[in-house]
């Protein structure tokens, strides 16, 4: 019986359009890091921005700034001055998308950053909200 009415479900759910899912949980993507020497190296930082959904530039931005050091993106993989933690990036990235990614009326992660004049909102496709947002 219960299995019925989970197969019900997913019937009903993959035929609800695309973007009326994005209620669902944001998966927030995980950095890989290692350290090498004085450097630390995030392995996954092209598809970490992917999964945000934001250019590799305004994720770099955002941590090198909470970081207080120079990040550099050759494409794929960003190195950085200095040694931090996986779990201390890990964070970063946290507030990251709670800042930039996931839109704070719906909670759901299809938003875009846009800037009008002096102010910078986040726009949710979803809902249709814009909320400011601080310039990184
Ligand atoms: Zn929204």
């Amino acid at each position: 019986m219960e299995e019925e009415y989970i197969k019900s479900l997913d019937r009903a759910l993959s035929m609800i359009p695309k973007r009326t899912t994005s209620g669902e949980r944001f998966e927030e993507p995980k950095p890989e890091v290692t350290v090498f020497g004085t450097r630390t190296v995030i392995h996954n930082f092209n598809e970490l921005a992917r999964r945000l959904n934001r250019s590799p530039q305004h994720v770099l931005k955002f941590l090198s700034k909470e970081m207080a050091t120079a990040g550099t993106y050759d494409g794929q993989r960003v190195y950085f001055q200095g040694k931090f933690h996986e779990a201390t990036i890990g964070q970063l990235i946290h507030i990251y998308v709670t800042r930039y990614v996931i839109c704070p009326i719906c909670k759901g992660p299809d938003t875009k950053i846009e800037k009008s004049g002096r102010f910078t909102t986040l726009t949710c496709e979803a809902c249709g909200a814009k909320s400011p947002v601080k310039p990184v």
